[in-house]
């Protein structure tokens, strides 16, 4: 049985969080299971966008310290790295803004920023991936538990997205604009990347239109591993009231062999009854037509039923070209506030993702209000 192991955890302290993540892992068989003396060690968080720590956009650095350190203790050399949604402006203020400055300087790890990057081919799609995932022995993703608005839930394999630098993943959503599409290139990267362990940050993740400075920040008082970020992701995603096969990127990933998608065949360890997250708000998406229907039929449907963006204060805009500068399809026009062209839009919501405001959401047609599509 494949083993996600959950603990209680309700604070950042520094000292509850070390406790919390040591029995976490020790089920899993301690990190010197995964770490040997002398190993490169990659920690991935998710830097989505260096939003202030109590919109709970990006994993805590309390979390990734604690994790550092336990990493060093095993003997492992620590580097911390992620790319953001947008372009990187200035880096220095990028790991500052996000906490890992001070993780760094308090252990001693290494910050890599992920700019140089090299080519990796697989299925016949081309993935441009942030060198230090591959220079490192080892690579351990660090999610934050949140809803998003494109694939519903975002976790230990949507945070490998970051591997791609900056703007560059804009090429990806641009040739990948359907959710299916895109949940394959996940599951592509994850196949490229194949990181040894999964931690969450659970502790106070998000939930509506997450994963930006859109979604709510909500308390789910819990630290989560394993081997298996699938598994990780279908433990979680669940409990937060994903329907199964609904996280469209897990079904993909357990399909091809890389994990587990099946609560029968996850043995769950650990104080359980933190899963117990009662009712959680899951974001609009974009609703994947299951029924089997004819190419004529379900490709107009899709693209008046599609999810797009929608400024909800345009008055609070703060006129800084994010949400153009992150657009895969230049649908949008900077200004204040930035004007949109649906007409081109696929529904992809980077914008919203990167709006620092979190004026941007999604909004479903009158269509798709009708046919009853969430
Ligand atoms: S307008 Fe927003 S949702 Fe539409 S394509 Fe551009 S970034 Fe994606
Ligand atoms: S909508 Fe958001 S991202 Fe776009 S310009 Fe305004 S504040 Fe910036």
């Amino acid at each position: 049985m494949t083993v996600v192991s959950v603990v209680a955890c309700e604070t950042y302290d520094p000292e509850a969080v070390r406790r919390a993540l040591e029995a976490a892992v020790a089920p899993l068989g301690g990190m010197g299971r995964f770490v040997r003396p002398g190993m490169r060690v990659l920690l991935k968080p998710n830097l989505i966008a260096p939003f202030p720590l109590d919109r709970a956009v990006t994993t805590h650095p309390t979390v990734v310290r604690a994790v550092a350190e336990m990493v060093q203790e095993a003997g492992g050399e620590v580097w911390i790295g992620d790319s953001p949604a947008g372009p990187i402006r200035d880096s220095e203020s990028f790991w500052r803004r996000t906490g890992m400055a001070d993780v760094a300087a308090a252990t001693s790890a290494r910050l890599v920023p992920f700019e140089g990057a090299e080519w990796r081919t697989l299925r016949g799609q081309d993935y441009f991936i942030a060198r230090p995932l591959f220079a490192a022995d080892l690579v351990i993703t660090l999610p934050k538990l949140k809803t998003h608005t494109l694939t519903l839930y975002t976790g230990a394999v949507k945070n490998l997205f970051g591997a791609i630098p900056g703007t560059r993943k804009r090429e990806v959503h641009f040739r990948a604009p359907a959710v299916p599409d895109f949940s394959r290139a996940l599951v592509d990267i994850l196949e490229l990347i194949r990181p040894g362990l999964a931690i969450m940050d659970g502790v106070i993740g998000q939930e509506g239109n997450g994963p930006g400075a859109g979604g709510t920040p909500r308390a789910y008082g819990c630290l989560a591993a394993s081997a298996d970020p699938v598994a990780l992701d279908t433990v979680l995603s669940r409990a937060m009231g994903c329907r199964p096969g609904e996280v469209f990127h897990l079904r993909e990933a357990a399909v091809r062999g890389l994990g587990v998608d099946d609560l029968e065949e996850i043995e769950v360890v650990g104080d359980r009854r933190v899963l117990n997250f009662g009712p959680v708000r899951l974001p609009v998406v974009q609703r994947v037509l299951r029924v089997p229907l004819p190419g004529w039929v379900s490709a107009p449907l899709q693209r008046v039923t599609r999810v797009r963006p929608r400024l909800t204060a345009p008055a609070d805009c703060a006129g800084c070209g994010r949400c153009a500068e992150a657009c895969p399809r230049e649908a949008i026009t900077a200004g204040r506030p930035p004007l949109f062209h649906l007409d081109q839009c696929i529904g992809c919501m980077c914008c919203a993702e990167v709006c620092p405001e979190g004026v941007i959401a999604p909004h479903r047609s009158a269509l798709a209000r009708l046919l009853g599509l969430r």
